[in-house]
C-alpha cells in the first residue's frame, strides 16, 4: 500500500518533533511493506513569512490530496501582534475547515511510569487514567450567532449555542465507534437540566446509541463531569462532548497525566483523512535547544497509523514503544521531575530510542 503523508512541520519546535514522528512512521513502513510519501507544505508563521498568508492555497490543495496530515505546532511572539485573518492560528481554523474535520479526539492516559507526574493523589490516579475525549470541532457556541449593543443597562454582548441533531449525530457516531475499540464506555456531556441545545443533544445521542447496543451510554451534566475528571478519573472511557465543554474538559484531563508534552491529538471528518497533532503549541521559549518532547508528536502519528491508515496493531507498537521508552528511565526535561532513577536525554536521543524500541518489536513479530 502506498499513503500520502501531507506534513507542516510548523513554527518554534515544530520541525524538530516533528521530524522525531517521521522517524517512527519510517520504521513501521519499513516493516509493514506500506510506503509512505511525504509532502513537506507551510502553514503558520513560517507560511506567513515566505507566502504573505498563513494558509496557502497550495497547502490545502495538497492535504486534500493526501492519506493524512500531520502537523507539529504553528505560531510564535514575531506573529502575535497581525490581525486575526492574519494570525498563524488562523491557517489552523482553516485548514481543519477546509478538510471537514469536525471531531477532535484528545487521549488523556496518564503513562505508569510518569505516574509521579500526575498531580492527583496516588490513591485516586492508581486505577489509571485512560481516557478519550471527544470534542465536537465545528459547530456551537464558538461558530454561533454573536454580537454587541447598548441596550436600557449600557453595554451588552451575546454569543449563541446553536447546534443541528445532523452535527450532534456524526460526532455521536464518532464517540461510540470509538467507544467499540476500547472499553466499550460513552459518556455523553451536556447541561440538559438547563440549556435546550442539550437537551437536543441528549436526545440525538439516545437515538444514535441505538445502533451500537455493544456500548453502554451514561449522561453527565458538565458541572459533574469537571469534578469526576478529578475524582475519579478512572470511571471515563470515551467522553463525547460540545465544542467548549470540549475545550474546557480536555484541558483539565490533559493536566492530570502531569505533562503537556505527551498528549496526541486527532482531528477527524467523515472518510478517513485525519489532522494529527500534539495538543501543545510551538514552545518558542525553547525552540532549537533540542529538548522539546516529541513523545506527543510521536504518538499523534500513532492515531495517523489507526485512524487514517488502518494498522491498528502498528498503532498498538509504537504506544508500547512509548511506554517501553519511558520503563527504560529515559526522559525528556519536561518530564524529569527529581528523580534519581531516569536518564535526560534530548528530542532526537528520545526519537532514537523509540524507533530502537519500536524495530525491536516489530522485527520480534515478524520472526
Ligand atoms: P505551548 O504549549 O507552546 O507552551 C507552554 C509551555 O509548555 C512552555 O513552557 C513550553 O516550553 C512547554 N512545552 C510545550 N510543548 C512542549 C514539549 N513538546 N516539550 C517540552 N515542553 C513543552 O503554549 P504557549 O506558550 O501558550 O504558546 C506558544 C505558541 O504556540 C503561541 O504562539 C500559541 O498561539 C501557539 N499554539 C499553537 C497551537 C497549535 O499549533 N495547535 C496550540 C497552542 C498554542
Amino acid at each position: 500500500m502506498k499513503y500520502k503523508i501531507a506534513v507542516i512541520a510548523g513554527d518554534g519546535i515544530g520541525p524538530e518533533i516533528v521530524e522525531e514522528a517521521i522517524k517512527i512512521l519510517d520504521v513501521v513502513a519499513s516493516h509493514t511493506g506500506c510506503e509512505l510519501e511525504y509532502t513537506h507544505v507551510l502553514m503558520g508563521g513560517r507560511a506567513l513569512d515566505e507566502t504573505g498568508v498563513p494558509l496557502p492555497d497550495e497547502t490545502v490543495e495538497i492535504c486534500k490530496a493526501s492519506d493524512a496530515v500531520l502537523l507539529g505546532a504553528v505560531g510564535g511572539p514575531k506573529w502575535d501582534n497581525l490581525p486575526g485573518h492574519l494570525r498563524p492560528e488562523a491557517g489552523l481554523l482553516g485548514i481543519r475547515s477546509a478538510l471537514g474535520l469536525y471531531a477532535n479526539l484528545r487521549p488523556a492516559t496518564l503513562m505508569p511510569a510518569l505516574a509521579d507526574a500526575c498531580p492527583l493523589k496516588p490513591s485516586v490516579a492508581c486505577d489509571g487514567i485512560d481516557m478519550l475525549i471527544v470534542r465536537e470541532l465545528t459547530g456551537g457556541i464558538y461558530f454561533g450567532k454573536r454580537g454587541r449593543s447598548v441596550g436600557e443597562d449600557g453595554e451588552e454582548a451575546f454569543d449563541t449555542e446553536r447546534y443541528t441533531a445532523k452535527e450532534i449525530e456524526r460526532i455521536a457516531r464518532v464517540a461510540f465507534k470509538a467507544a467499540q475499540r476500547r472499553r466499550k464506555k460513552v459518556t455523553s456531556v451536556d447541561k440538559a437540566n438547563v440549556l435546550e441545545s442539550s437537551r437536543l443533544w441528549r436526545e440525538v445521542v439516545h437515538r444514535v446509541a441505538k445502533d451500537f447496543p455493544d456500548v453502554e451510554l451514561e449522561d453527565m451534566l458538565v458541572d459533574n463531569a469537571a469534578m469526576q475528571i478529578v475524582r475519579a478519573p478512572g470511571r471515563f472511557d470515551v467522553m463525547v462532548t460540545s465544542n467548549m465543554f470540549g475545550d474546557i474538559l480536555s484541558d483539565e484531563a490533559s493536566m492530570i497525566t502531569g505533562s503537556i508534552g505527551m498528549l496526541p491529538s486527532a482531528s477527524l471528518g467523515d472518510g478517513s483523512r485525519g489532522l494529527y497533532e500534539p495538543i501543545h503549541g510551538s514552545a518558542p521559549d525553547i525552540a532549537g535547544q533540542g529538548i522539546a518532547n516529541p513523545l506527543a508528536t510521536i504518538l499523534s502519528a500513532a492515531m495517523l497509523l489507526r485512524y487514517s491508515l488502518g494498522l491498528e496493531r502498528e498503532a498498538d507498537a509504537v504506544e508500547r514503544a512509548v511506554a517501553k521508552t519511558l520503563d527504560d528511565g529515559l526522559r525528556t526535561p519536561d518530564i524529569a521531575g527529581s528523580s534519581q532513577n531516569v536518564k535526560v536525554v534530548s528530542t532526537a536521543e528520545m526519537g532514537d530510542a523509540v524507533a530502537k524500541s519500536l524495530k525491536t518489536a516489530l522485527t520480534a513479530r515478524e520472526g
